[in-house]
């Protein structure tokens, strides 16, 4: 075995049972390194929106590293890709006149937000607003605030008290329960209310009908920052419009984003900060620092990565692609929700699916299996298959990963567990 410590992995198992080494991709495929040809289900972690391959989003970054590979954007440093993104993002965020505050991939994105929203009620003169409020079976990233949000049982286990006295967790599909956690906890003491739109690494649940409005609503009337967590859900993902909250009419204070930016190309993220929170930071003559930041906080090369995918993203109309891989998505599964190992399929909302099976075990073994089935996909929240495509994947390949899928399904159980649902 060569040094790699695998991230949520079992590296027992991995010693065990070996890597699996990719080489190549181009479009929805990927190859091994022993040339095995692949359909890539997942789009990598969710992000290689665009697919793989993509030459110009290389030359973007060729382009910008002979010029100016990166600089710092700390204090009124800029280069001029970040400055472009920037208003770029300015003018697809849900909700007009946001300021953009650049990280280096999704974890970033979330402690950015916790920090900025704790600090934002210190400005307001309400310090005592601390607790941060998320939901069941929520990933929010593997940061010391992202951890304490967890709602995937596992993922917060064994690091002691995180951010102590600062979290509370209701259930994922009940409005009702954040009412009555935030009546009980005191609306004085609540900072913010983290959410995906479309849970994503739990298991990819839908919010229930009236669910987004409702919490929305909730949040509103009690003063809490709500924070949509659109690292999966951003950049197209969910159909039709560039952003979840856009599509459920939702105006969130905080938009925390990264993997779709880029397609994956870069490692970036980014925070969309709606007015009412930006405002209290940004006025002159009162000396506020948000001492806040990383080396990487709106690199030029990712920057301009970023603004080839958002171009190429546009050119192709991939955002109404989405929305027509919701419903081949959904048409393509629907026959598999009769197979006895699946429990239910999951799918209606965006380029987002799941196949449930009868045990987390079972998931993470059908998800080896099936690579002998030409597929790579990955299990995730308690015993999901998920399918999270390129929007470029046509009808006749959704149909060809749902018949691999089903001949999969067919075979016999064999082979060990090697990676852990993250
Ligand atoms: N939030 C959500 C909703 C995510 O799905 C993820 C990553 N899967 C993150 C945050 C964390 O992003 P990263 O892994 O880039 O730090």
């Amino acid at each position: 075995m060569g040094s790699l410590w695998h991230p949520f992995s079992d590296m027992g198992a991995v010693e065990t049972a070996g890597e699996f080494v990719l080489a190549r991709g181009e479009g929805v495929r990927v190859w091994d390194t022993a040339g095995e040809r692949y359909l890539d289900a997942t789009a990598g972690l969710w992000f290689t929106n665009v697919g793989h391959g993509r030459s110009e989003l290389a030359e973007a970054a060729a382009e910008q590293m002979r010029t100016l590979a990166a600089y710092s954007t700390f204090g009124d440093y800029a280069t001029e890709p970040t400055l472009r993104l920037a208003d770029r993002l300015e003018a697809i965020a849900p909700v007009p006149g946001s300021k953009v505050f650049f990280t280096s991939g999704g974890s970033d994105s979330i402690d950015t937000a916790a920090k900025m929203a704790r600090r934002y009620w210190v400005e307001q003169g309400r310090p005592e607003k601390t607790v941060l409020v998320s939901r069941s079976k929520a990933y929010h990233g593997m940061h010391y605030a992202g951890t304490a949000l967890a709602g995937i049982p596992g993922n917060r286990e064994g690091y002691g008290e995180l951010v102590p006295d600062g979290t509370a967790q209701v259930g994922w599909d009940s409005a009702e329960d954040l009412r009555s956690t935030i009546e009980q906890i005191g609306a004085d003491r609540v900072a913010a209310f983290f959410c995906e739109p479309v849970i994503g690494a739990g298991g990819v649940y839908a919010p229930p009908e009236g669910y987004l409005t409702e919490v929305r609503k909730i949040c509103t009337e009690h003063d809490i920052l709500f924070v949509a967590d659109e690292v999966v859900t951003g950049f197209g993902r969910i159909g039709g419009a560039w952003f979840a909250s856009s599509r459920f009419g939702l105006e969130p204070d905080l938009v925390t984003t990264a993997k779709g930016l880029t397609s994956g190309y870069a490692p970036m993220g980014a925070v969309l900060v709606a007015p009412r929170v930006w405002e209290t930071f940004f006025r002159p003559g009162a000396g506020v620092w948000f001492r806040h930041g990383y080396t990487y906080s709106g690199h030029a090369t990712a920057a301009a990565v970023a603004l080839a995918n958002l171009d190429l993203i546009e050119r192709e109309g991939l955002v109404q692609e989405a929305a027509r891989l919701e419903q081949t998505l959904a048409r393509v599964l629907a026959p598999l929700a009769g197979h006895e190992r699946v429990t239910e399929v999951r799918s209606g909302v965006g380029a987002v699916a799941a196949l449930q099976l009868e045990t987390p075990a079972a998931a993470m073994q059908f998800a080896v299996r099936v690579r002998d089935f030409g597929v790579a996909t990955r299990a995730c929240g308690a015993g999901a298959i998920q399918v999270s495509p390129a929007f470029v994947m046509t009808d006749e390949e959704a149909q060809e990963l749902a018949d691999r899928f089903r001949e999969a399904l067919d075979a016999p159980v064999q082979a060990e567990p090697a990676t852990e649902p993250g």
